[in-house]
């Protein structure tokens, strides 16, 4: 048996029609007794059927569906286009209720997800915030202790006043350094800088880096070297000074945690015919692998203790990630505890589109 497309998906000129068509039987049929000839009782059911038709059309069109459009201007937010007065006025009125329904609920799934996309970037910029405050505020404090100290006499001293203003200094470098690193941050996620690929040898530049470190690496009598068996040049295509970046910051991170007489060693490996492996292994003190999932994040920092007195930013990692992310490639981490730590990323080996 077919079904009147009453129900479900009824638009208001359907509605209208049907209800137009009922008063109109009823009416015709109450009539039919009071009047005599068939005809008239027929103009009666056209009458009754007009006047209800355009009665109920228009209420439903100026009354409900006005209300509708009024809802779509107001969730498009947006001053009507010609497309979307088109939509208006020749799509709209035929949508029935529960399509309108469906879009007001998509619209609002939609909005649900960007408030809580914004939720959790307040989140994020809250606790970047509480950081950095945290962060500033150690060297901020201890350059302000020795100032005090030294303006409160200890100038005068001899003994102490130029190791205070030692310290004092320090704390400055590292305030320049934190302020460099969060500059750094945010130009890379806001993409101010975009990438300036070109081939270049990764060897040479490890090799220049490892000299630029030769001084630091030799207070610790470390030593720096090219893994055995990975010596052979290769080419790579990739942004080279912000490969320099993330090459800078995860040896002087293994200079830093290394124990004193360790080796740090660079391996390049070829992984097929597009990719290279580039790895930067120390014999250092490693890192917990509670905290290895975490190790990437900003301000986040292995073992507190042991960082306060190196004193980095906790941002290295976070900007070596952000470098990485943006070649489209990607950054692993080994460690143990008491071993090593490895750090190695991917690499295009020469330009694919070249
Ligand atoms: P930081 O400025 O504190 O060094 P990073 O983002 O560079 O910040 O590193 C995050 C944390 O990862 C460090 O605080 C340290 O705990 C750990 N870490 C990084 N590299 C090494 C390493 N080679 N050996 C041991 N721990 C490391």
């Amino acid at each position: 048996m077919s079904e009147l497309p009453v129900g479900k998906n009824i638009s208001p000129r359907l509605l209208a029609f049907i209800t137009a068509l009922i008063i109109a039987g009823v009416v015709s049929v109450i009539c039919i007794p009071l009047v005599k000839a068939t005809y008239f009782s027929a103009i009666i059911f056209a009458a009754t059927f007009l006047i209800s038709f355009l009665l109920f059309y228009y209420t439903v069109e100026h009354f409900i569906y006005r209300k509708i459009k009024l809802i779509y201007k107001f969730i498009y937010q947006t001053k009507a286009t010609k497309r979307e007065e088109f939509f208006y006025n020749n799509i709209l009125p035929q949508k029935s209720i529960e399509e309108v329904n469906k879009d007001v609920q998509q619209w609002a799934k939609q909005k649900r997800e960007e408030i809580e996309l914004l939720q959790l970037n307040e989140q994020y910029r809250k606790e970047f915030l509480m950081n950095l405050s945290h962060e500033l505020r150690t060297p901020i404090f201890t350059i302000q202790g020795y100032v005090e100290t030294l303006l409160s006499g200890a100038i005068e001293d001899q003994e102490v006043n130029k190791k205070f203003l030692t310290n004092a200094s320090k704390s400055i470098d590292r305030l320049v350094q934190l302020v460099d690193d969060v500059d750094e941050i945010s130009k890379l996620e806001s993409g101010q800088t975009p990438l300036a690929f070109e081939t270049f040898v990764i060897h040479d530049l490890i090799k220049d880096i490892f000299e630029e470190f030769s001084l630091k690496a030799n207070e610790k009598s470390l030593t720096l070297e090219i893994k055995k068996g990975t010596e052979r040049s290769l080419s790579v295509y990739a942004d080279k000074s912000k490969i320099k970046q993330v090459l800078v910051n995860l040896i002087e991170n293994a200079i830093k945690y290394g124990h004193p007489n360790g080796t740090i060693t660079a391996g390049c490996y070829e992984l097929d015919d597009k990719r290279i492996y580039v790895e930067i292994s120390d014999d250092g003190p490693g890192i917990e692998e509670q905290h290895l999932p975490r190790i990437f994040e900003r301000f986040y920092r292995a073992d507190r203790s042991r960082n306060r007195s190196i004193g980095g930013t906790g941002l290295g990692l976070a900007i070596v990630k952000h470098i990485i992310d943006a070649h489209g490639q990607t950054i692993t981490v080994r460690s143990k505890l008491g071993v090593g730590s490895s750090f190695g990323f991917t690499l295009d080996k020469t330009n694919s589109n070249s």
